[in-house]
């Protein structure tokens, strides 16, 4: 062997060494921790899809070259499932639906894509196809598929559990963070609606429900503390009261 192939080749190695080193002394007691955070949340509960939330989130923060899990709003990210998955993405990123940081595009899919909202770089993160049958040769010892895939996991190098891909968004992120503090009144049914999420209809200012159909009908009981009674026997100035005093304000 030629002196730079040796030389070549105990680069490699090194390079190969400073891998496992940085995965192992870095990558594995953050996602240890993540991991325990992650399974707090969920009441004790530990799963792949966790430890694949995790994962993503972290991947995203690397590849965004972002100290995560934020303490600002800077990433936001859009979850395609809910479930396990968003704990897991939830502790690694920072990003909360609470914190309107979070968007469930409820695709039934384990994807996210994370937006740097300063850069406007939109990464989409998934599995590799291989992840779950290659699981096996990282657990051989694992009792079933479930627990393999559970600790291969958490050791699988991220090229080969997660793929991800530069996308550019169709929605607009700016309409659906909004602003703070705006509120206007629904024409039809009086209530409250924040963010921007009114429609203009022939002329008048609805909410989405009214506008568009709502994913529930009233039916015509009113259910409350005092107000168990059919809508035909209601004061609707106590009625309105009555809302008033048991939902706070909050702008
Ligand atoms: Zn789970
Ligand atoms: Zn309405």
């Amino acid at each position: 062997m030629s002196r730079e192939n040796l030389s070549g080749l105990v680069d490699a190695c090194l390079f190969f060494m400073t891998g496992i080193f940085y995965f192992e002394e870095k990558i594995m007691p953050e996602l240890k921790n993540l991991l325990e955070q992650s399974t707090q949340f969920h009441h004790d509960h530990v799963c792949p899809r966790q430890v694949l939330g995790v994962r993503m989130g972290m991947y995203a923060g690397e590849l965004l070259d972002l100290a995560l899990p934020q303490a600002d709003k800077r990433l936001f990210a859009f979850v395609e499932t809910d479930g396990c998955l968003i704990d897991g993405i939830t502790v690694a990123t920072g990003c909360a639906v609470g914190h309107r940081t979070m968007r469930v595009m409820d695709y039934g899919k384990s994807a996210a894509t994370f937006v740097d909202t300063l850069t406007e770089c939109a990464l989409r993160i998934t599995p590799t196809r291989e992840s779950r049958t290659r699981a096996r040769d990282y657990a051989p010892n694992a009792s079933d598929k479930w627990h393999a895939q559970l600790n291969a996991y958490q050791v699988m190098p991220n090229t080969e559990l997660l793929l991800a891909q530069e996308v550019k968004l169709n929605i607009s992120l700016a309409a659906i963070i909004s602003r703070h503090g705006l509120r206007v009144v629904c024409e039809e049914c009086g209530e409250d609606i924040i963010n921007e999420r009114e429609v203009h209809r022939e002329g008048r200012l609805l909410c989405r429900a009214c506008a568009l159909g709502a994913y529930y009908s009233p039916s015509e009981l009113l259910v409350g503390q005092n107000h168990s009674t059919h809508l035909d026997t209601i004061d609707f100035s106590a009625v309105e009261t009555w809302r008033i005093a048991a939902l706070p304000m909050v702008d």
